[in-house]
């Protein structure tokens, strides 16, 4: 199994390029993806979160009122802690589930937004990192996403610089293009990872 990390600051396309390599073949997977799907409604994790933090934090449809667990873990390090104490094992647990499930041969990207800001490079044979231009980011956080300007510069410089990011790359890929030029991309890294795994 060849264990692929990937990265890319918000609004690069780093899920675009998931989404390309999962057509691919490669087995996905996506650590906040999973962070929902351990607590939906249902689910064991959501019991252990109710009856940690209340029924206050369910909606009226049974699922989880995030934006409520968020305002009280925000501020409470130990409140944050017991949350973490739930949700990271299971998601540890479903995690190794997957890997468990795939082929010795697979190529396994672990979609991860904060690679490089958590210093988490030597956990992967190879780091794949999503360049894209300032305003290219910015361009596609507001047309797409619905941001404010304000808001995706914000969220951007938050998170590492690019220059960190490349530094601890593998392979880059370039995606100031068209998605055209992102798939032809795509193509390349897929050939170099099957003949690596
Ligand atoms: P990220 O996961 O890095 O935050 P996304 O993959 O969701 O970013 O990309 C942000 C938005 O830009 C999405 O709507 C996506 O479809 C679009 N997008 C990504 N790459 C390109 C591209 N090369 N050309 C045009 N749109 C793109």
């Amino acid at each position: 199994m060849l264990k692929v990390g990937l990265t890319g600051g918000i609004g690069s396309g780093k899920s675009e390029v998931s989404s390309l390599l999962q057509e691919r073949g490669a087995v996905i997977i996506d650590a906040d993806k999973i962070a929902r799907e351990v607590v939906e409604p249902g689910t064991p994790g959501l019991a252990a979160v109710a009856a940690e933090f209340g029924d206050e934090v369910l909606l009226p449809d049974g699922g989880l009122d995030r934006e409520k667990v968020g305002s009280i873990v925000f501020a409470d390090r130990e409140r944050l802690a017991a949350l973490n104490a739930i949700v990271h094992p299971l998601v540890g647990a479903r995690m190794q589930e997957l890997m468990d499930a795939a082929a010795e041969d697979a190529v396994v990207v672990h979609d991860v937004p904060l690679l490089a800001e958590n210093g988490l490079a030597e956990a992967y044979d190879v780091v794949v990192v999503v360049d894209t231009p300032l305003e290219t980011q910015l361009d596609r956080l507001v047309a797409r996403r619905g941001m404010t300007e304000q808001d995706a510069r914000a969220r951007i410089s938050n998170q590492a610089s690019r220059e960190d990011r490349r530094a601890i790359a593998d392979h880059v890929i370039d995606n100031s293009g068209s998605l055209d030029d992102l798939k032809a991309q795509v193509d390349t890294l897929w050939e170099a990872l099957i003949h690596r795994a």
